[in-house]
């Protein structure tokens, strides 16, 4: 008997859903990823109440002053009632799946906030700092889990789409819509002599 292709709705959800847990670590490769990847998810997650911590991991010099992205990071996440972010002030375009320094840093995050869910770019994505972060990312909880199994819950791990287009398996509705748009506005002036690379 020959197999069914899958529907529409097997392949994509056709319902919104909402990322799981209260404890959320968002990582962004740049400063401006978390707001493009998932602005409106987190302005519906600081309305639930959610505890969110960001953690932007390069300076972003590589496209703009790494000062003034720093700036406009913090004033987005204030707009959306967020923490300021963390800062790690990595190279921009220059982090590695396999550094170190970087594996350490993201065991070290992932225990001081013992996330429930952390958020990352997609290791299929065009940039090689957003691949990079979230193949780091893997080795960072693999290490964990094996050295300290029994003390950590399992951590889910929810990609966010940047400069590729991926096939989601959660579509995240949100109302507060207005909050988001007030944040990127920040990013999209800055932006006005974009260089054709991605951020
Ligand atoms: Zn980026």
């Amino acid at each position: 008997m020959r197999r069914r292709l899958p529907l529409e709705n097997e392949l994509m959800p056709y319902v919104a859903g909402f990322p799981p847990g209260q404890r959320w670590l968002v990582l962004a490769p740049h400063p401006d990823d978390e707001l493009f990847g998932m602005g409106a998810t987190l302005a519906e997650a600081v309305f639930r109440g959610l505890d969110v911590r960001v953690i932007i991991v390069t300076d972003g010099a590589a496209q703009g002053d790494a000062t003034a992205r720093e700036g406009e990071a913090q004033r987005a996440a204030a707009s959306l009632g967020l923490p300021p972010p963390e800062f790690w002030r990595f190279g921009d375009r220059s982090l590695a799946a396999g550094d170190a320094k970087l594996v350490l840093a993201l065991q070290d995050a992932l225990e001081r906030s013992k996330p429930d869910s952390v958020f990352v770019t997609a290791p299929v994505d065009l940039h090689p700092d957003h691949r990079a972060l979230a193949l780091a990312l893997q080795r960072a909880l693999r290490g964990r889990a094996l050295r300290r199994l029994r003390l950590f819950p399992a951590t889910w791990v929810v990609c966010y789409e940047i400069a590729l287009p991926i096939l989601p398996n959660l579509l995240v509705a949100s109302a507060r819509v207005g909050k988001p748009s007030a944040a990127l506005d920040l990013r999209t002036r800055a932006s006005s002599n974009f260089v054709p690379t991605i951020a």
